[in-house]
């Protein structure tokens, strides 16, 4: 990439705050829209400019980065007068970051390449601390050079650029790396709810898993304090995983495949959500489990 891209970054939420800051931190030229304007005085005060709207945002930018909750978000940032899409033309790059569905991120491809829009779909694997660090995991979809040429702006973002094939590759993977994600959640609130009925120290099984080089896993000990102590700050909010569960069983059965166990946790998911948690960290199921 020889000419820097100017980025406007639309979604200053968990995760969109932390990738924003460090593409600031390592020079690029970063404008930012976010729908609540609080979200954007920490970069007011490094000096970037905050857009009103996601158009005015385009206006600014050669090249808009989304990350934002879920289709219907992506619709209110691109659509419309007020929209992305109204202010960009052939030359810009639409960089998708945010975790949607495959058939909504083949529909959004298929507008930009009519608009002669670059469409990259980049969903990330890695919570709020891989954030922080630059150390997410990128799942890069669409066409190949591009991505290659998005490189140094991936780099800063995350640790590695695994790529898919063309979009919605990058979204595809994404769910199935969701799948094994929401699956080890619910796996650890239930063997913790278990213990417990048994009178067993919960402590006792991350001990055993940190034990045993073969389940010895950074995510289980990330889970670890939330579990024991019952407090669930968001990391990845539940309400997110809930969704990628609805987009991995929507999928399967357009395939004709089964998932009887993502349809089992997406059942759990939807109980938590229904009972007020669908902000709280993902963990939170092992509530749901207990009360
Ligand atoms: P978040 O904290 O809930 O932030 C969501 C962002 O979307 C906020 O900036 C929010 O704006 C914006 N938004 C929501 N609805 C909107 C609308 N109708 N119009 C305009 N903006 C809207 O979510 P997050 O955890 O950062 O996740 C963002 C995306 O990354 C999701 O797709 C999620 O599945 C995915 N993801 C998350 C994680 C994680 O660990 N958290 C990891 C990998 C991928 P407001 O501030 O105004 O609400």
């Amino acid at each position: 990439m020889s000419i820097p891209p100017r980025i406007g970054f639309i979604g200053l939420g968990i995760m969109g705050e932390a990738m924003a800051l460090n593409l600031v931190k390592a020079g690029f030229q970063v404008s930012v829209y976010n729908r609540t304007r609080r979200n954007t005085i920490r970069f007011a005060d490094l000096g970037c400019q905050v857009a009103d709207t996601p158009r005015a945002l385009a206006k600014l930018a050669d090249t808009v980065i989304t990350m934002v909750s879920d289709p219907a978000a992506m619709d209110a940032v691109l659509e419309g007068p007020e929209g992305v899409l109204s202010a960009f033309s052939g030359g810009n790059t639409l960089l998708n970051m945010s975790t949607l569905s495959p058939e909504y991120t083949a529909a959004l491809a298929k507008k930009c390449f009519i608009a002669g829009v670059s469409f990259l779909d980049c969903p990330v694997s890695g919570s709020k601390p891989l954030a922080e660090k630059a150390q997410l995991v990128i799942l890069a979809g669409g066409n190949k050079e591009i991505v290659e040429r998005f490189g140094p702006v991936l780099n800063t973002l995350g640790r590695s650029v695994i790529y898919a094939g063309p979009a919605p590759a990058g979204t595809a993977l994404k769910l199935c790396v969701n799948l094994v994600v929401a699956q080890m959640t619910t796996a650890l609130a239930e063997a913790t709810a278990l213990a417990a009925a048994q009178e067993i120290d919960p402590e006792l099984v991350f001990t055993t898993l940190a034990g045993n080089p073969a389940l010895d896993c950074a995510y289980f000990r990330m889970k670890k304090d939330n579990m024991l102590e019952k407090n669930f700050p968001p990391a990845f909010p539940l309400r997110h995983m809930l969704k990628d569960t609805k987009f991995m069983l929507a999928v399967a059965a357009k395939s004709g495949l089964e998932l009887p166990v993502t349809a089992a946790v997406e059942k759990l998911l939807e109980k938590s959500y229904n009972s007020g948690y669908g902000s709280q960290d993902l963990s939170v199921v092992l509530r749901s489990l207990t009360e």
